[in-house]
């Protein structure tokens, strides 16, 4: 039986992934950390089905514990999903951000380039680490200029995979994520909080989106989907970086309007910029309005990915992208499914 890590099993991707694995016929095991309250909502399904799924305590921080873990499981695969993961929150938090994404990924790679069989390995690196691209779409060969402290902590991650797999001759894959989303989604996301909050205002809550820059745009796909995109990357024969997107970009606008479409409501927009609102064009109630508060120091921007290269070599073709998502998200939020 094939062994598969997963750090930040906990986590959106990490438990559409574990889930994928079992399915497979993996081992699973799962590196979480402790917290004074269970964490584990995302996965606790896969708990009570029997499967082969063990799950041990290792915070990012700690390197003896991750060593002896890793060493024991010797996995075939493992997948490193784990860290601070939000782009905005980074700009508050940038050392436990850079501690966490870059220094631990370092520290993961030693581990794994002492055992007598280095697992092969997923790196989950970023579409921030493009920053403010020339040029869009983006490929493999795009240069690497972040503009935020979480895309420079995934740029010297992915920087150094690259170094492990071409000086350690190590097995290395760097993931170059775009937005995805899922409901398992972290609430304070923008793409969740929509769909959470439009779901809470069909029910009847008085309540106003309120939103940052609704001109940014995303190349937002369907997590699921993303997880299979990482597993086929880790069956090929030589490892090599690859962009996980869908190659379209939708703007929190569009967004917005599909979560409400899909809750029945057609949003009548009024003013503009930081004075943007937006009404329900029957009631004419106040639904969404941009509060300034939201806008980010500086903006990733233009980022929309090309997967020319893992669509011809993983054969992963993403289905489903931006106004599918908020559709989807927002119904399972109207549904209460996770
Ligand atoms: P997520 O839902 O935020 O999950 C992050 C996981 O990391 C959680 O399991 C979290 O544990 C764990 N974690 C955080 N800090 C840790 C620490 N110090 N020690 C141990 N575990 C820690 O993120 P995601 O959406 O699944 O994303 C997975 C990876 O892909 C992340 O590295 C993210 O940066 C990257 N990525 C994601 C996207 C996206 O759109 N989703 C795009 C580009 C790149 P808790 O459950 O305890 O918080």
């Amino acid at each position: 039986m094939k062994r598969a890590l997963i750090s930040g099993i906990t986590g959106q991707d990490g438990s559409y992934l574990a889930e994928l694995l079992l399915d497979k016929g993996y081992a699973v095991y799962g590196l979480l950390r402790r917290s004074s309250q269970f964490n584990r909502a995302r996965i606790e399904h896969l708990r009570n089905e029997g499967k082969p799924l063990e799950l041990h305590y290792a915070d990012l921080g700690d390197q003896t514990t991750l060593r002896r873990l890793i060493s024991r499981i010797q996995p075939h695969e493992f997948y490193h999903l784990a860290g601070q993961s939000h782009v905005g929150l980074s700009f508050e938090i940038p050392e436990s951000t850079v501690n966490e994404t870059a220094i631990a990924t370092l520290g993961l790679l030693e581990i794994c380039r002492d055992l007598p069989t280095p697992p092969r390995f997923f790196h989950a690196a970023s579409s921030e680490i493009f920053g403010v691209p020339a040029d869009s779409p983006q490929d493999e060969q795009t240069p690497f200029r972040p503009v935020n402290p979480y895309g420079c902590a995934k740029t010297f991650a992915a920087n150094l995979c690259r170094v492990y797999r071409e000086a350690h001759g190590m097995f290395v894959v760097n993931g170059i994520l775009y937005n995805h989303e899922s409901p398992r989604r972290g609430e304070s996301f923008v793409t969740r909080k929509i769909a959470s909050t439009v779901a809470r205002i069909q029910s009847g809550a008085k309540e106003i989106l309120e939103l940052g820059n609704l001109n940014s745009e995303r190349d937002w796909g369907y997590a699921p989907e993303f997880v299979e995109g990482m597993w086929k990357s880790l069956q090929l024969s030589a490892a090599d970086d690859f962009i996980f997107a869908t190659g379209t970009s939708t703007t929190v606008r569009d967004f917005a309007i599909h979560a409400f479409r899909e809750a029945g409501i057609e949003l009548t927009f009024r003013g503009t910029g930081e004075n943007e609102q937006a009404f329900d064009s029957v009631t004419g109630i106040e639904m969404l309005r941009v509060n300034p508060k939201f806008f980010r120091p500086v903006d990733s921007h233009r980022l929309v990915g090309n997967p020319a290269k893992a669509q011809k070599i993983l054969g992963w073709s993403p289905q489903v992208s931006g106004n599918r998502v908020a559709e989807i998200l927002t119904r399972a939020e109207i549904a209460g499914i996770q």
